[in-house]
């Protein structure tokens, strides 16, 4: 159900892979031209899929109609998800697909799968099954997000990067991957909220990549510096850059580097005119992230809080530009009162810049500090786990039966 660039390449690449396929468009003008063997727009390796496969009687267009349907075991939406002026997606193509579609299914009896190709925000699937659908209950609801792009949408079809399916069932999962099969690929089933933000996550993340390498290479190029040589190089290390290094949702980030080099990077931008403005919002976006945390912990009802963790990540005694110590300093200022434990940090052996840094946020850290795990359980009314203990001193901590705020996992909200 939709033709366009999403539907038509689905259409002609699940043809292509054996499947018997019948499209449907409201664009007569789409519908007439691919019966005629035609794509109805430029896109390399199209043209030739659709003639073909027509030719070979594997795929066709129609009208929906209830004859149609009931050969379907599965139905692909693939129709426009436009933004609306405030930016919000607009889901008037997709109910209306979807309120055709329950409109013809009254004599069927037979499960039905229907698949979201389009680009929605979690949670639209299952307001799909509860609403539209609620009376047919042989419908399934899917999530299949595409990742084709434009100008090689066949090759990315037929060599896919991803393939991902949630759905409302596993059967109806598994039915949806199985039309993928013969791809070399294997299907991520996850769950449909999880499947529907993913694309999101993909889009957001491909945008960023591009603004990053265009600051980072500008202000190369402003430097005198080989812009591509520069990408190019950091796209050679395979460990920390183009990894999952990093890509974890989890606390805010500090230290002694991260936070002096995007200041450095930025003001010299700044110096040569230039607006760099991902850069110069990575700070601001870490100390909203931080934000969350101070908030989410003020709102537990705990007098004295115990921190398991000081430094701005484990293994570590390096204490400049800790969150921690910016979390404590503001619970402190609010009139809580605090306790610390972090197994890489005894505060006589600390000096220099690190002494420094920590004694003019907290001075009096000396007698925040408790030498083990079990000192800050039987001290404290909370635990604030700020990074990621051992095995052994979370088992400890959770065994204390204090209310615990993990601040190295989000918390989900219900959905
Ligand atoms: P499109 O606008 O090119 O095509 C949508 C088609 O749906 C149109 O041909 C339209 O006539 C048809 N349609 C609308 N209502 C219909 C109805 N009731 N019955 C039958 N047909 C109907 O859109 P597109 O670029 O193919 O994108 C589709 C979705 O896929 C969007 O959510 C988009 O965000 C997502 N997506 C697009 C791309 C891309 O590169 N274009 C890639 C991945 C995902």
């Amino acid at each position: 159900m939709g033709l366009g660039y999403v539907g038509c390449v689905s259409l002609a690449c699940l043809a292509e892979l054996g499947h018997e396929v019948v499209g449907v468009d409201r664009d007569e003008h789409k519908t007439s031209m691919i019966a005629r063997g035609k794509s109805p727009f430029y896109e390399p390796g199209l043209d030739k899929l659709v003639s073909e496969n027509v030719q070979k009687g594997r795929l066709r267009v129609s009208q929906l109609d209830e004859a149609i349907l009931d050969q379907a075991d599965i139905v692909l939406l693939c129709v426009g998800t436009p933004s609306q002026a405030n930016g919000n997606i607009e889901l008037e193509q997709l109910r209306r697909v979807c309120t055709e579609i329950a409109g013809k299914l009254k004599s069927r009896t037979k499960p039905l799968v229907v698949t979201v190709r389009s680009t929605v925000f979690p949670g639209t699937c299952e307001d799909l099954r509860s609403t539209i659908f609620a009376q047919h209950k042989g419908v399934e609801v899917a999530s299949n997000p595409e990742f084709l792009r434009e100008g090689t949408a066949v090759k990315d079809f037929m060599e896919p990067s991803l393939l991902v399916v949630g759905a409302t069932s596993d059967d109806a999962a598994a039915s949806v991957a199985g039309l993928y099969e013969s791809l070399p690929i294997h299907g991520e089933i996850v769950s449909l909220r999880t499947a529907e933000m993913i694309k999101y996550a993909c889009n957001a993340f491909h945008a960023v990549k591009i603004v990053f390498a265009n600051e980072i290479g500008s202000l190369a190029a402003n430097l005198g510096v080989c812009p591509e040589q520069v990408m190019a190089t950091v796209c050679k290390d395979t460990k920390l850059n183009i990894s999952p290094a990093y890509m974890k949702p989890g606390f805010a980030f500090g230290g002694s580097c991260l936070p002096k080099d995007l200041r450095a990077l930025t003001y010299r931008a700044s110096r040569l005119d230039m607006k760099l403005p991902m850069l110069e919002s990575v700070l601001a976006s870490n100390q909203e992230h931080l934000k969350r945390s101070i908030r989410a912990i003020v709102s537990m009802p705990a007098k004295k809080v115990g921190f398991y963790g000081l430094a701005f990540k484990e293994e570590t005694d390096d204490l400049r530009e800790s969150p921690v110590i910016e979390i404590i300093e503001y619970l402190i200022g609010k009139g809580r009162d605090a306790r610390i434990f972090d197994p890489r940090i005894q505060i006589n052996a600390i000096y220099g810049s690190n002494l420094n840094y920590v004694m003019s946020a907290l001075p009096h850290i000396g007698k925040l500090m408790v030498q083990n795990c079990q000192e800050l359980i039987d001290e404290a009314d909370a635990l604030i786990i700020a990074q990621k203990p051992s095995a052994e001193a979370r088992a400890q901590l959770e065994a204390s039966g204090l209310p615990m705020l993990d601040l190295t996992q989000l918390q989900m909200a219900d959905a």
